[in-house]
């Protein structure tokens, strides 16, 4: 596990969660996609994904994106943005599907 990801381990994630709500049934599709022959293991999606849906398991140089994703995404692109090997494509959900953001 990263250093990062040990830091992103005291965030109270459902506090982060509570700032969103996801509509219901609405089906998102895949909108994460992810190739593992462009990534080197370096970590930064799993630095970035506040809802800590990314790893990089112990002593493997690929990262893993969680399959609960759909119901979890913050939607935010992060892991997208700061992926320097492109190996991670971002689209927004299925439209009416998804995350509303609370307050936003
Ligand atoms: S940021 Fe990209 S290259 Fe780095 S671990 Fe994540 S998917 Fe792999
Ligand atoms: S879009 Fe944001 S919340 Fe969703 S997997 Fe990427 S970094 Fe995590």
């Amino acid at each position: 596990m990263t250093g990062g990801a040990k830091r992103m381990e005291g965030l109270d994630a459902w506090k982060v969660q509570d700032l969103v709500y996801r509509v219901e049934g609405a089906e998102t599709g895949h909108f994460i996609t992810f190739d593992p022959d462009r990534c080197d293991g370096c970590g930064a999606c799993a630095l970035v994904c506040a809802a800590s849906l990314w790893s990089v398991p112990e002593g493997m140089d690929k990262a893993r994106l969680s399959s609960r994703y759909r119901g979890n995404c913050l939607e935010c692109a992060a892991c997208y943005a700061v992926c320097e090997r492109d190996a991670i494509d971002y689209r927004y959900p299925n439209g009416g599907s998804g995350i509303v953001i609370r307050h936003g």
